[in-house]
């Protein structure tokens, strides 16, 4: 097993960019982080006719994004029946709206720039793995067409037909979840941004955010970049960037495992005909999909905060209890990032301060919001357009 990233080692090689080396770089904008938040916030600012730079730590989505499991699931890390009791039923619509609206946004965008990042909608199934989690299924789905979500309900019988594994009793369908190579997503977004104008540097790191003037000034280690603003991307690496904000509580370590390919005869045993993305009752990061080359990734997380543990999250990980079958099939790639975790199930995105706006904050589950994030905050800054008071940061 290599503990490394499976997109990294199956994306082909992109080429590196240059780091911030100059003293006098102005922008409007200056965007810290090159994952998904940060790169959408780009490039809804450039449709908008509006400069920005983006500063990286490390590489193009070397954060959470690009170590994600790459599942573009609507709503949050909280059932919608668990929102809707906690938080209303209000709060389950807007959530399933705001994750919808950016679906159908990053599908646009990919789909009109052609962008190869492996795009599939085969929809999801969210599974009792245990015959006293039925319940809990029943009223999802009861939420779920309340909320007029296209889905269906699978009794064990009909759930079987299409994965069989021994801990599935029933499952609630979901038809428009999809999945994406966030990795390649990433880099191809950046690259369409290059094309357009935005400049992105890597391995330049913000150490310092100043003010000088009505201009934020964000250095690094060999230069500095003078904005109007500054939009800090940065979910659970946030508090790196000396900015410290009480309501994003904490940041949690969290990880992928990568499967060898499944032989045809695992995949009969399995039964898995779909691609669907799969979700467990049993724990919230307990998640799996079948990759294009047949490898299946899982997610799985540990209450330990140190991301070189693998052995620990090995011995820990539930691949084998939900796949028995499979006891034969290695574990090849294994992998995590951090997440930024909050108390409310909505993320933050708004101002934050005087000439520094952010967002974050998506709980494990960021992609699609990241996304929208990027929008919203380049709205609310240009065209002073409101965002959804559920998201305000105060
Ligand atoms: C193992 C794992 C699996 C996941 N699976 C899914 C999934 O299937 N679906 C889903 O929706 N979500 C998933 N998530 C969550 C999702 O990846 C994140 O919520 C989302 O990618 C956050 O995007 P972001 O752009 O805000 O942050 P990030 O992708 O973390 O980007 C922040 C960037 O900021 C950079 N940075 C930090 N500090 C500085 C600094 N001082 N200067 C310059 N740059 C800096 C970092 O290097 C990083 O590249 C997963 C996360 C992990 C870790």
């Amino acid at each position: 097993m290599e503990y490394s990233n499976y997109w990294k080692r199956t994306t082909s090689w992109q080429r590196q960019r240059d780091s911030l080396c100059t003293f006098s770089l102005e922008t409007d904008v200056v965007i810290i982080g090159a994952g998904i938040a940060g790169l959408s916030a780009a490039w809804w600012l450039n449709q908008q006719g509006t400069s920005s730079v983006i500063l990286e730590k490390e590489e193009i989505a070397s954060g959470a994004t690009g170590n994600s499991a790459g599942m573009l699931s609507l709503g949050g890390h909280l059932d919608y029946s668990v929102l809707a009791e906690d938080f209303g039923i209000s709060a389950a619509k807007e959530i399933y709206d705001l994750t919808k609206e950016s679906f159908f946004l990053l599908k646009q965008v990919i789909q009109k720039y052609k962008l190869d990042c492996r795009l599939e909608q085969p929809g999801s199934l969210y599974i009792a793995s245990k015959a006293s989690h039925r319940k809990i299924i029943e009223r999802e789905y009861k939420t779920q067409k309340e909320l007029g979500i296209p889905c269906e309900f699978l009794d064990q019988n009909d759930l079987r037909k299409i994965i069989n594994i021994n801990s599935a009793f029933a499952a609630v369908r979901c038809l428009e979840d999809g999945a994406v190579n966030p990795l390649k997503l990433c880099q191809q977004l950046a690259d369409l941004l290059e094309q357009k104008g935005v400049r992105i540097f890597e391995k330049s790191q913000v150490q310092h955010i100043g003010r000088e003037d009505n201009k934020v000034l964000l250095h690094t280690r060999h230069g500095v970049v003078i904005a109007r603003v500054c939009f800090i991307m940065a979910d659970g690496y946030f508090p790196l960037c000396g900015f410290k904000d009480r309501k994003l509580k904490k940041s949690k370590i969290i990880y992928s495992l990568a499967t060898a390919p499944l032989s045809r005869g695992m995949k009969s045993v399995i039964g898995w005909q779909g691609k669907e993305i799969a979700w467990n009752s049993e724990e919230l990061y307990d998640y799996f999909r079948v990759l294009p080359d047949d490898r299946i990734i899982f997610g799985t997380s540990t209450e330990q905060q140190n991301p070189i543990i693998p052995e620990e999250v090995l011995s820990r990980n539930r691949f084998y209890l939900i796949f028995p079958q499979l006891q034969k099939l290695d574990i090849q790639y294994c992998w995590g990032g951090m997440v930024g975790v909050r108390d409310s199930p909505f993320p933050f995105v708004g101002r934050l301060d005087k000439g520094i706006w952010g967002s974050g904050g998506y709980n494990g589950e960021g992609i699609l919001m990241g996304f929208l994030a990027g929008k919203l905050l380049s709205e609310a800054f240009l065209k002073k357009k409101r965002i959804p008071p559920s998201l305000k940061p105060h």
